[in-house]
């Protein structure tokens, strides 16, 4: 199944080829701030399953080096990133799918900083910081 992945303006969009590895959704401080949310949502793929289809990101990398973010350099909306640390996976940004068929996320991670409103869903494993290994 393809999946675009389109920002807020649609200038910066890309499909996704077949099924994520895994959905994540994470109350770290980080995300909170990148996404405006609450949490985070992480759909994470292989790099091959991307394939460009509008648009040139802008790039903003974390001042330790370790994430990469892509977004769309006129409205903002941040698309996918990707980290040398995952190995063979890069990220794309639940939210910018707009589709409620994207299968739900697998784990909560840094619930340590968990809005009290924001439920766990039954059966989905939290961990207080990051993911485990
Ligand atoms: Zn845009
Ligand atoms: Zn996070």
């Amino acid at each position: 199944m393809d999946r675009d992945a389109t920002c807020w303006c649609g200038d910066l969009s890309v499909t996704l080829r077949g099924e994520p590895t895994l959905v994540s959704s994470c109350c770290c401080t980080r995300c909170q701030r990148r996404t405006g949310s609450f949490f985070g949502v992480t759909v994470y793929f292989h790099p091959d399953q991307m394939v460009a289809r509008r648009g040139t990101p802008a790039n903003f990398q974390r001042p330790d080096g370790v994430t990469t973010f892509n977004f769309c350099p006129r409205c903002g909306s941040n698309v996918w990133w990707s980290s040398p640390e995952w190995g063979d996976v890069l990220g794309v940004a639940g939210g910018a799918f707009a589709d409620p068929t994207l299968p739900s996320p697998k784990r909560m991670v840094f619930t340590a900083t968990r809005h009290p409103f924001v439920c766990v869903p039954e059966g989905v494993p939290e961990y207080e910081d990051g993911p485990p290994e």
